[in-house]
């Protein structure tokens, strides 16, 4: 076996290696080296890319690299792994969402321009990696809102590769999965363009880290090494998921405190009270029913909203499925 590389890591079999990926300069010309890591096993086995921190808020993911590593022992692993965290190196620097220096989203640049804004420049030289592997994970949260845990398949269903994207969202082992065709520059939509089945792991949403979040995406990790025989071991899968193909949004009338009779994760049936928005005396100004059946998927962080912002949004058409390996 050879060796393996990601920037300037180079691990040779049965070793992990760290070092950077090396895009551009500063402002004031100091190198930008973006954090990553390759682990190398002592068989043969699929390559398998990790990317966080795509969104520079999105810390969940970061956590779960940073646990799973120390746990990984080369030895004893078939293939290889290759990570970037995290990817948006300057949103991670001032806790933003977007790359301030071009005010891009990376999860809309895929495949990235090699001589573009940074942000494109940071995807293209990432695509480079993801199309070497076998298998991707793109490790997000619902940013700084409150969400569920839960697993995205971008392709659309009529993708020759959605099946086995849908495989490998079930096979990271969360519940909830969202399978419904994404916005062009997402990485779980691109990659499998490409012959890579990728999916996007949502790990909840919160301001720093969420340690039950981060304990499913470890899980999540260490399934996907086990299923696809990088690892030995069983996956821990759950008997059921509940795949939602559309969101509903609502969005405030009035401006107030927001008030939710039910949870993430509850089940809302059409016509129950979805939200209620007070004046700060806790006097009812807005009432909201759901229209729909669904599950109450985001809701915003914070307590107060204005007219015209997000309040939440439902998971709907929702089905539940089993685990059906594809061969
Ligand atoms: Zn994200």
């Amino acid at each position: 076996m050879a060796l393996l590389r990601i920037g300037t890591a180079a691990a040779r079999p049965g070793e992990i290696k760290f070092g950077h990926l090396k895009i551009g300069e500063l402002r004031d010309g100091t190198r930008i080296g973006v954090p990553v890591a390759a682990i190398n096993g002592v068989k043969d086995g699929p390559l398998l890319y990790i990317q966080a921190g795509s969104d520079g808020d999105e810390l969940n993911g970061i956590g779960v690299i940073k646990e799973v590593i120390p746990q990984l022992d080369p030895g004893r692993l078939h293939g290889g792994i290759i990570i970037i965290s995290p990817l948006n190196f300057h949103g991670f620097q001032q806790d933003m969402h977007r790359n301030p220096l071009d005010n891009k989203k990376t999860n809309r640049t895929f495949p990235g321009k090699k001589d573009g804004s940074i942000t494109e420049r940071l995807a293209y030289a990432a695509f480079k990696y993801v199309k070497k592997s076998d298998l991707a994970l793109d490790l997000h949260q619902g940013s700084t809102s409150q969400m569920i845990d839960e697993v995205r398949v971008r392709v659309g269903s009529e993708h020759s590769l959605h099946d086995r994207c849908l495989e490998l969202a079930k096979v990271f082992g969360i519940k909830y999965i969202f399978d419904k065709k994404g916005p062009d520059g997402q990485l779980a939509r691109v990659a499998p363009d490409a012959g890579i089945p990728t999916v996007d792991p949502e790990l909840g949403g919160c301001v720093g880290w969420d340690a039950n979040s981060i304990r499913k995406g470890i899980q999540g990790v260490l399934n996907v090494l086990y299923y696809y025989h990088l690892l030995p071991g069983e996956p821990k899968l759950p008997t059921e998921y509940i795949i939602a193909t559309e969101f509903k949004e609502f969005y405030a009338d009035k401006g107030g405190l927001i008030k939710f009779p039910i949870a993430l994760h509850d089940r809302i049936k059409p016509g129950s009270e979805l939200f209620t928005i007070t004046d700060m005396f806790g006097v009812p100004k807005q009432t909201v029913y759901s229209p729909i059946d669904g599950i109450l998927w985001r809701k915003r962080r914070l307590p107060m909203v204005a007219t015209g912002e997000q309040v939440c949004s439902l998971g709907i058409n929702t089905h539940i499925e089993g685990f059906s390996p594809i061969s």
